[in-house]
């Protein structure tokens, strides 16, 4: 086994399969080295939604909008099929409409526009656009299906950029250069730490005084009983206008969450909003809800479902619909900032996507990291 890299990389998510992007096209020899026998962690459980519109505003926002292009590239080499491209986001209250003309104002607005009920009813035919008052087109997302797309960067990775990568291998330890794993030591030159949730392996007293805490979610996978059910775009609702930064620090964002905080106060308490978006073989993958704590809770919810789907049925006309799946996923969130990279050594970065955007994301601050590790 070869042993001695440019760059050991410890984890395989989202993050670290974009380090490793990074370095080999920057010609580095690296090493994946990834605990489980294949990725499990947030990155095959999440909507595969590379979402732009709803970034926080400046740095994650241009993060979201070069993530969005060097995914399409990598899509197209590693030969990922983008499901669906753009965003819908119908808004049922006036206060979410205000949220909506407040948000077009922005630079974030450019390229997104409203669109009358007959075009949005074009691209998904399901909306109940009756009972919307306005409604914005994003054209800047992409719908990937992550449980294909994580295991064929990796492959694609292997064949075309040589990146090695160690399954079913732990990192224990890192000490300077060595990389202590379960099947040996490993040295390398550099080494980027993408553990995930992970926060007690490596580094946990530096990852400690973040005071990061552990989000579960809850997704489902939905048959709709319509073989015609078409979606064109991801669709989202008033209550992710309320959630989604780039929306939430606006300031009209304050009379929509007080009527959300009063409707909907056990959806709101439980974290819940709406996205939903479509897989090749139609089904629909719905979420999700929120809750924080020290820990990743394994036990869903059946009252959360309920609270999803009640959501769902507001924003679409389905009563077919049947649920075939249900999963739990975590991440690690911060209060304080969208992503974390810290610096144990000079040759050594621990980077965290500390909010539910790796997927749109990771592939930039993949770039960041390693133009800053090399620079
Ligand atoms: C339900 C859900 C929905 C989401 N939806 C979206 C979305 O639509 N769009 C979006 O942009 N983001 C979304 N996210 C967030 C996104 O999925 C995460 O931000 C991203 O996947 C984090 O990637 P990661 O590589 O840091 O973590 P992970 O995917 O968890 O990968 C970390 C890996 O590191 C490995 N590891 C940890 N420690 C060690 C060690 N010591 N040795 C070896 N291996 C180790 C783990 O085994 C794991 O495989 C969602 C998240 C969830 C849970």
């Amino acid at each position: 086994m070869k042993d001695e890299f440019d760059l050991a990389v410890v984890g395989a998510g989202i993050v670290g399969l974009s380090i490793a992007l990074a370095a080999a096209r920057k010609g580095k020899r690296v090493v994946v080295i990834e605990r489980g026998a294949r990725a499990t962690g947030a990155s095959i459980r999440n909507f595969g939604f590379v979402t732009v519109t709803g970034q926080e505003a400046g740095d994650h926002w241009a993060r979201a909008m070069r993530s969005r292009e060097i995914w399409m590239r990598v899509a197209d080499e590693a030969g990922i099929e983008v499901h669906h491209r753009g965003l819908l986001l119908p808004a049922r209250r006036s206060e979410a409409v205000d949220v909506l003309h407040a948000f077009l104002a922005t630079p974030m607005g450019e390229g997104c526009k409203m669109v009358t009920r007959e075009e949005a009813a074009s691209m998904v035919p399901a909306l109940r656009t009756g009972e919307v008052s306005e409604i914005l087109y994003s054209p800047h997302e992409l719908r990937v299906e992550s449980t294909e797309a994580i295991p064929k960067i990796a492959a694609w990775l292997a064949q075309r950029h040589g990146v090695s990568f160690h399954w079913s291998t732990a990192v224990n330890a890192i000490y300077g250069h060595r990389v202590e794993t379960s099947r040996g030591p490993i040295h390398a030159d550099a080494i980027v730490v993408c553990p995930g949730d992970d926060l007690s392996t490596l580094y946990s007293e530096r990852i400690g005084q973040y005071g990061l805490k552990i989000c579960t979610l809850q997704m489902l996978r939905l048959k709709t009983g319509h073989p015609q059910t078409r979606f064109g775009a991801a669709v989202m609702s008033d209550l992710s206008l309320a959630r989604y930064e780039g929306f939430s620090a606006l300031p009209e964002v304050q009379a929509l969450a007080s009527r959300l905080d009063e409707e909907e106060s056990e959806t709101r308490a439980a974290g819940i909003h709406l996205i939903t978006v479509q897989s090749a073989d139609g089904s629909l993958v719905v979420g999700d809800s929120h809750v924080y704590g020290n820990a990743h809770d394994p036990f869903a919810q059946t009252r959360f479902d309920e609270l999803i789907l009640a959501e769902f049925d507001r924003v679409f006309d389905l009563p077919q619909r049947e649920i075939v799946q249900r999963w739990v996923g975590s991440y690690v969130s911060s209060g304080e900032r969208t992503v974390l990279v810290d610096r144990p050594d000079d040759h050594v970065r621990v980077v965290m996507v500390t909010g539910g955007t790796g997927a749109s994301t990771g592939f930039a601050l993949g770039e960041q990291v390693i133009d800053d590790l090399y620079s």
